[in-house]
């Protein structure tokens, strides 16, 4: 039914679905009075409080608005800490007299929510009596219908004030880092520029399976990925997927992702077909990081639903299958003035170029000082099977300028000249930089964080996390650098001088982060140790960072987060951690119990009847194959009980462990290796066991099930 009512719709044009479920700049001015609309462009723009006969005003328009588009609930969409959105749907119903209703929506219901929030994460921050949780509307992004529901992008915060999902800390980075660089800006004398945002473009690595097999695997249905599986025949080894034709079911369904997403206002620019069979991306036009932020939330939740009316799920997991890649999140990442200026890109006037330079010498000096908080703004227990394999970025974090830039820079610091026929010093604000077209600064596709030209793409992000957290840690970062250079070229005497000084000593001091070359290669590992830069390998060793003293300094002091904030973060990050890999074990302990065990005895079984029928009719006749058969078999499944027997005890030992820090360490050094140990057996009977048998979709199904 839903089927026909869609393909019933009379056919739009692009720009005419574009926006259309938003409640976005263009409707406002036309729904709302001049004074009305006025007063909220300004707390739009200023972060004022909403005046309530405003809010009153503007609830009403938009409920009118909503209603129009087939809406009949409305909701205060929040991001909490679990890394997913969440909502709570309230229809705009009033009773109106005996029998009747009226669609109502108050401004109070605009400006503020009160969700029960006992049971989203609070890392210990709400007490239990208070288990209130206050949402309250963002302004900076606009509202939009999803599903008939009339959706309020919102902050999530606690009765005393503290931030509880990741929107807040983001909005608080989007200020620090607008403050700190006008203050440079100023030093060069822009006047004009009175905003200055990050901006960011995320690409978006995905997976579609047919419905029907995803559905037949446990693993896939409680973890998001594969915890047993055999490798295909056949997996990326050709090369021949990547930009390959798109299949005809995916084609569709890129079609109607496209076509969802631009109605919420979406930019998406590109779909293509990704490296491994079954894996496809989508990337948008980028916009103000805090939109991002919101529009990649609302793509993952569009994809999985439009996939799922396809007859197809869709992964978002940052590693589904061994030996296959994973999906990653690329965060293309720039800062651009209100004047339409990208502080990232080398301009045309020696002027231009030393302010390039400068914010690019901020965001070296950022990376290598906060390396540790950038690891950690990406560590998961799912992105622990990425990072470091061979298909993503490693967990040492390093940067690639190319060859150019770092040639420019390096002579800067030794004061020698760029242009090698030019015996001139390279100096600061004197010399026109080269424009770095594309093709010479994208060459390096293995390293986490990349100078692209006019921005910096970081790598590491896995497919399924919400790009709040890595850019509040890359905003607030790159500030701190922003506020220290401010600092000091506010009291310099003799500007150029101090411009060029301060730019060659923070590339003398921190050019160590800086790796031009394949960070692949296990010698990168080595010289990276020689160099001191970290290599936090997994979500357990890299989270302590988080609450270091230099961290805690660092966002307090912007008053990102606050102390008690950042703790809480930590033991809810630890914890998440934690009860993810509890939840793969229990979930291979199942599976292995009850579907794997008993598929291999019933096979054994029938191989032995096999050899007794066999023998019965004449001894002559050669039982080898059934025998080896059923011997090597009952090996893997003695070797997996074994396994598992011995992962149940240690979960039970994990589960006592009362310090989360502690906890985390064993399960990843004791339940991790735990299940290498179970997956090993059983896939190795996998192979032995014929397919009939066994009892779910094998990664040949799972990978080649869209045609
Ligand atoms: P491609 O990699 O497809 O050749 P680009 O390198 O131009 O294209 O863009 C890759 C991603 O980077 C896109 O999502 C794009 O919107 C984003 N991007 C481009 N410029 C910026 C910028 N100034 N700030 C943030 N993201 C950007
Ligand atoms: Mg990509």
């Amino acid at each position: 039914m839903m089927e026909n009512s869609r393909k019933a719709e009379a056919p739009t044009s692009v720009p005419e679905l574009f926006g259309s479920m938003v409640f976005n700049d263009h409707v406002m001015k036309e729904r709302l009075p001049k004074e009305t609309y006025k007063a909220l462009r300004r707390t739009m723009e200023l972060g004022k409080k909403l005046d309530p006969s405003v809010a009153n005003v503007v609830a009403n328009a938009m409920k009118d608005w909503a209603v129009e588009k087939g809406a009949t609930h409305f909701t205060h969409w929040f991001q909490p800490m679990t890394g997913i959105t969440a909502e709570k749907h309230d229809s705009f119903i009033y009773p109106d007299g005996d029998s009747a209703v009226i669609m109502e929506f108050s401004g109070k219901e605009l400006v503020k929510g009160e969700p029960d929030a006992s049971s989203f994460p609070s890392g210990g921050l709400r007490a239990t009596f208070e288990a209130r949780g206050y949402t309250a509307w963002d302004p900076s992004s606009y509202a939009f219908i999803k599903e008939k529901t009339l959706c309020i992008p919102t902050v999530f915060y606690s009765y005393g004030g503290e931030a509880l999902d990741k929107k807040t800390p983001l909005l608080r980075s989007m200020e620090v880092i607008n403050k700190q660089a006008l203050r440079i800006l100023r030093l060069f004398g822009d006047t004009t520029t009175t905003r200055v945002t990050t901006t960011v473009g995320p690409e978006q690595e995905y997976f579609l399976i047919d419905t029907e097999q995803y559905k037949k695997r446990e693993d896939l249905k409680l973890c998001g990925r594969t915890l047993f599986g055999a490798k295909a025949p056949k997996g990326q080894e050709l090369e021949d997927h990547y930009f390959g034709t798109i299949k005809p079911r995916v084609a569709e369904f890129m079609e109607e992702l496209d076509q969802e997403l631009w109605k919420l206002g979406i930019f998406v620019k590109t779909e293509h077909n990704e490296v491994a069979p079954a894996q496809h991306e989508m990337a948008p036009i980028f916009t103000d990081t805090n939109l991002a932020s919101d529009h990649n939330q609302l793509t993952m939740e569009v994809m999985k639903r439009v996939a799922s009316r396809h007859g197809m799920a869709c992964l978002l997991h940052e590693k589904p299958f061994e030996g296959i890649n994973g999906s990653g999140k690329h965060n293309n990442w720039s800062i651009s003035t209100n004047t339409g200026v990208n502080l990232l890109e080398p301009g045309d006037s020696p002027k231009e170029n030393a302010q390039f330079l400068l914010f690019l010498t901020a965001v070296i000096k950022a990376v290598d000082e906060y390396q540790d908080l950038l690891r950690v703004s990406v560590a998961s227990a799912g992105n622990d099977h990425r990072l470091g394999a061979n298909e993503a970025p490693p967990a040492i974090v390093s940067m690639f300028l190319g060859d150019d830039l770092t040639e420019i820079l390096e002579a800067i610091e030794a004061g020698t000249s760029y242009d090698k026929k030019d015996a001139e010093v390279m100096k600061v604000g004197v010399h026109i930089l080269p424009r770095f077209p594309k093709d010479t600064t994208d060459r390096n596709r293995t390293s986490p964080f990349a100078f692209t030209g006019n921005k910096f793409e970081f790598r590491m992000l896995g497919s399924d996390l919400s790009i709040a957290g890595p850019n509040v840690v890359l905003n607030t970062i790159v500030a701190e650098e922003l506020s220290q250079f401010a600092d000091k070229l506010e009291q310099a005497d003799d500007f150029d001088e101090a411009l060029q000084e301060l730019i060659r000593k923070t590339f003398a001091e921190h050019k160590r982060i800086v790796f031009n070359g394949n960070n692949y290669a296990k010698e990168w590992v080595e010289e990276a140790k020689v160099r001191g830069l970290m290599n936090l390998a997994t979500t357990a060793d890299a989270l302590p960072s988080f609450i270091a003293d230099k961290n805690i300094e660092l966002f307090t002091k912007h008053k990102i987060f606050t102390t008690a904030e950042l703790h809480s973060r930590y033991e809810i990050l630890m914890e998440v951690y934690c009860k993810k890999l509890h939840i793969e074990a229990a979930t291979m302990i199942d599976m292995a119990h009850r579907q794997i065990l008993p598929a291999i005895a019933r096979y054994s079984c029938d191989l032995t009847k096999t050899a007794l029928e066999k023998q019965q009719l004449s001894g002559a006749i050669s039982c080898e194959f059934e025998l080896d058969t059923v011997t090597e078999l009952s090996t893997d499944a003695g070797q997996l009980r074994r396994a598992l027997v011995e992962m149940e005890s240690d979960l039970e030992k994990a589960e006592g462990i009362d310090d989360v820090t502690e906890q985390a360490n064993y399960y990843k050094d004791v339940i991790l290796s735990d299940m290498e140990k179970v997956r090993e057996a059983a896939d190795r009977a996998e192979v032995l066991t014929a397919k009939a048998y066994w009892p779910f979709p094998d990664y040949t199904d799972l990978l080649y099930s869209v045609m």
